[in-house]
């Protein structure tokens, strides 16, 4: 094979800081594009199946067949010892949460639903946070800003931007609520392409303008996780589990999306992030 021929089969790395970051070809961008429709497609079936008296572990067994549907794996399942296919985390359960044949959803609960799937060896990797059932006020303003505070993050997933716009944008959605709502640190996003997650880090608040430069071909998860009091956690016995201190409950949101000449491309929502960046006056490639 020829040098170009070789180097046309890896993937570029940008250096920045000591730390290799991942740049995408076009074509590799296409191949996560198919990775996040699968994704999104798992999210949507977990989706409309929940509902009082379903178990987290039959929703999980719902995205599974979905992904391995799609020709595609569950990218969760056996990660670190992980015993799903989704995190499926309840109310007060931040993320990470197992799933289980043995518990219920009910009434009033909400539930945080975080995926990821592998095709043709690129990554997708999305969540949502839905509630079983009308939801309370409370309930209903978590998921709001939470992803709200998503979509606004996305939105500063332009080229020639730096990292910690997105970060500041994420924040600055959260900080401008009445309510005080917490911000959980120590979890955040990353970058996402041969592997689920790589750098860079993405925190969830921060000054804009620092970080790595924003290029075509830079592909990030976008996750902020929010609470509705103290925002400290704390990892339960199973190893997994993430609650919160005070016993609050939390939202999480998640997006894959790519930095691209014409825009963001957000590859894990279906239409490519045009109705969620809209309220910004961005739009999406698509
Ligand atoms: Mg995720
Ligand atoms: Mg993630």
């Amino acid at each position: 094979m020829s040098a170009a021929g070789i180097l046309g089969r890896l993937p570029l790395l940008a250096k920045w800081s000591g730390r290799m970051i991942q740049i995408k070809t076009p074509h590799e961008l296409e191949l996560m594009r198919a990775a996040g429709l699968v994704v999104a497609g798992a999210i949507a079936a977990v989706r409309a199946a929940v509902r009082p008296g379903v178990t987290t572990g039959e929703l999980d067994a719902i995205a599974e067949d979905h992904i391995r549907g799609a020709g595609a794996v569950p990218s969760f399942l056996g990660y670190h010892g992980f015993t799903g296919s989704i995190c499926a985390s309840i109310n007060d359960e931040v993320v990470h949460g197992i799933p289980d044949r043995s518990r219920a959803l009910a009434e009033g609960d909400n539930i945080s639903i975080d995926c990821g799937a592998i095709l043709h060896g690129w990554h997708g990797d999305s969540a949502v946070t839905v509630t079983v059932g009308p939801p309370s006020a409370e309930d209903a303003a978590l998921i709001d800003v939470t992803e709200r505070s998503m979509w606004a993050g996305l939105a500063k997933a332009l080229a020639g931007g730096r990292l910690t716009d997105i970060s500041h944008a994420v924040e600055q959605t959260i900080t401008a609520e009445h309510h005080a709502y917490g911000i959980v640190d120590h979890y955040g996003g990353h970058g996402i392409g041969t592997e689920m997650h790589q750098d860079p880090h993405v925190l969830n608040y921060g000054r804009p303008g620092r970080g790595p430069r924003l290029v075509p071909g830079l592909a990030l998860a976008i996750e902020p996780m929010v609470t509705v009091g103290d925002p400290a956690t704390v990892e339960l016995e199973d190893g997994w589990t993430v609650v919160t201190k005070d016993g609050s409950r939390a939202a999480h949101f998640e997006h894959t999306v790519a930095i691209t000449p014409e825009g963001p491309w957000v590859l894990t929502a279906e239409d490519g992030g045009v109705a969620g960046l809209a309220p910004f006056g961005v739009s999406p490639r698509t």
